[in-house]
């Protein structure tokens, strides 16, 4: 007799599931617009075949948004909402939402409705079609000032430049990732958290549809012109080591011109003798060197910075509480693989 069985192959009683699709959205102030932002996601998923998630992130809000968003329920899909224990910033929020996403693929948008969800549609049939990343490029930005238009585009021209991998201009958070994507962008431990550069470092097949950015909807615009200052620095210093390479031309630079000027001193004072004459250019020379080493310095220091709280490795995010509207608990049971 033979020591081998035959195998049988197991029989899945179950139908095939539906695939799920999670909308992150992080909130942050948001008390003004979310009836809103819900009425217009639910009335875009009841048009659509793919089951959905929504999953609100609260980042912190004093205005009683999670206190909404905690009672708040749609008809035709489940909310989660994940409630931070205090205001990580949108970066930090928007990784929560996304490690709390169990769909097979993601759409970030953002609160205001300046991301018309009435495109999510279109995202879904070029995830479906094949493509792991779907990036909402801006045609318009309206509502948007003068002054943060020319900011944004003299960003962009800089990090392009310096950075290795290409982070295309007029690309927002808004966008829509598979499955593949999220998991690869979640093997990216970095506390630092420039999510555009992150997306783009990710890579993966990546479609670009066009579309006319709204003006907010309601409420207030969260970035000041610091909090953009910075995240254009973090930007900058988390995507490239190429600051570094400038403060080392720099110093080259500098010391080039620095022993130039010396050896034009010297011959000067071998060739027609010099009495003690040139204060000026001594002056010049030391407030221009002392300017670039304050400069390198002050470039070093970010990276320093930089190192110091990575590798405190503090979490992300905290979560205070994370509530689930009832139909969620179906889900969680895997009615919706049964219904379909
Ligand atoms: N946001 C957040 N945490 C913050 C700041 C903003 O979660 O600390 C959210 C905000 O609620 C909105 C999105 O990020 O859903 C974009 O913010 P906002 O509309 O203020 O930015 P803008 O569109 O002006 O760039
Ligand atoms: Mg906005």
């Amino acid at each position: 007799m033979s020591v081998y069985q035959t195998v049988r192959p197991v029989k899945w009683s179950q139908p095939p599931r539906r695939s799920l699709l999670s909308l992150v959205v992080p909130v942050y102030n948001e008390r003004a617009v979310l009836p809103a932002c819900v009425a217009r996601l639910s009335a875009v998923i009841a048009t659509m075949q793919v089951h959905c998630e929504l999953v609100f992130v609260d980042d912190g809000s004093t205005d009683g948004s999670a206190e909404w968003l905690r009672s708040c329920n749609a008809p035709n899909c489940e909310i989660r909402t994940v409630i931070l224990s205090r205001n990580f910033g949108k970066e930090a929020a928007m990784t929560a939402g996304i490690d709390i996403a169990r769909g097979d693929a993601v759409i970030v948008l953002d609160a205001d409705l300046q991301d018309p969800p009435e495109l999510i549609p279109a995202m879904v049939s070029r995830w479906q079609e094949g493509a792991d990343v779907v990036v909402m490029k801006r045609r318009s930005r309206a509502g948007e000032t003068w002054f943060k238009r020319a900011s944004a585009r003299a960003f962009y021209w800089l990090l392009n430049r310096i950075s290795d991998n290409e982070i295309p201009e007029n690309v927002g958070d808004f966008r829509l990732l598979s499955r593949r994507a999220i998991d690869a962008l979640r093997r990216l431990p970095e506390r630092n958290r420039y999510m555009k550069g992150l997306f783009a470092w990710v890579g993966m097949d990546t479609c670009v549809i066009e579309y006319d950015r709204a003006p907010r909807a309601a409420g207030r615009s969260k970035w000041g012109f610091l909090a953009l200052l910075r995240l254009a620095l973090d930007g900058v210093s988390s995507f490239s080591i190429a600051t570094l390479r400038l403060a080392t031309l720099l110093g080259l630079v500098a010391a080039s011109l620095g022993g130039l000027l010396g050896g034009w001193v010297v011959y000067k004072t071998l060739v027609f003798g010099e009495a003690i004459q040139g204060y000026p250019s001594i002056m010049a020379t030391l407030t221009f060197l002392g300017g670039i080493q304050l400069l390198v310095i002050g470039i070093l220091g970010e990276y320093v910075g930089k190192t110091y709280l990575e590798t405190k490795a503090r979490p992300i995010y905290l979560i205070k509480d994370i509530v689930v509207a009832d139909a969620a608990k179906a889900v969680e049971r895997g009615e919706h693989a049964r219904q379909n």
